[in-house]
């Protein structure tokens, strides 16, 4: 008679993996060495960030393209509180660009002191306002290329002031959190602000600029803060496997 035949007993099914896909293409990518920037990842973050702040907008009190202008040239190395607290009794005396073109340098570098580097800020913020009287017919301009054109004015402040006043999507703002936050995200591996707004733009569509700024920008200020992340309470937490998570 035949000896019969052991079969092996059938291997356990692994359960289905609770991941969702966007994780895995970026373990994947993350194991070719590439930045997590799959496209359905991409997407994933996007959908979360939508979902947890879907009202995001600048934090720089304005009431005009201007004043937002002023604000983002003070918000440099200072924080947005600190500029509107500043800028509410500003724009009261100073409530155009005539007033801060022809203001007195030493009075308004006191005025602005609190923001920090108020001799640099009170030059641009003077040297702006008499380029846009005397180039732009009063108006701050509408462009990235004439913008650039104004003192102690660089792609950020541009960004900021074209998306926010005007709504035009001409690049992605790159801040302290943009910058944290996409390396976090392994959504770029460089370091350049000029460099990190090239890779974002690559990946996001460009509807979702202006607002994914305000939305990363919002995240990095109450969530995944520099020193401690609060990963526990972040949203984007299953899609991230960045080194500084906290859980
Ligand atoms: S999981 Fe942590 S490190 Fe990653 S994005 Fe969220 S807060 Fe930041």
């Amino acid at each position: 008679m035949a000896a019969k035949s052991k079969k092996k007993p059938a291997a356990k099914k692994k359960p289905a993996s609770a991941k969702p896909r966007a994780a895995k293409a970026a373990k994947a990518d993350k194991q070719r060495g590439a930045a997590g920037t799959a496209p359905k990842r991409v997407a994933a973050i996007l959908a979360k960030l939508d979902e947890a702040y879907p009202n995001a907008t600048c934090e720089l009190k304005h009431e005009n393209a201007f004043q937002l202008l002023i604000s983002t040239i003070l918000s440099a190395q200072c924080t947005d509180v600190r500029v509107n607290q500043v800028a509410e009794t500003l724009y009261k005396k100073y409530p155009n660009p005539e007033a801060f073109a022809y203001a007195t340098p030493s009075e308004l570098e006191q005025e602005i002191r609190p923001t920090g580097f108020f001799r640099n800020k009170t030059k641009s913020v003077i040297g702006a306002s008499k380029a846009i009287i005397e180039t732009f017919g009063g108006q701050v301009p509408r462009t990235m290329e004439e913008i650039l054109t104004l003192p102690g004015v660089a792609r950020k402040t541009g960004n900021v002031v074209l998306g926010t006043a005007y709504g035009i999507a001409s690049g992605i703002v790159v801040d302290t959190h943009v910058q944290r936050l996409s390396n976090r995200l392994d959504l770029t591996r460089n370091e350049d602000p000029k460099k990190i707004e090239q890779d974002l733009i690559q990946i996001i569509p460009r509807e979702k600029w202006i607002q994914f700024s305000h939305q990363i920008i919002w995240h990095g200020r109450r969530v995944c803060q520099a020193r401690k992340p609060k990963c526990v309470e972040c949203n984007l937490e299953s899609l991230c496997y960045s080194k500084d998570k906290t859980v």
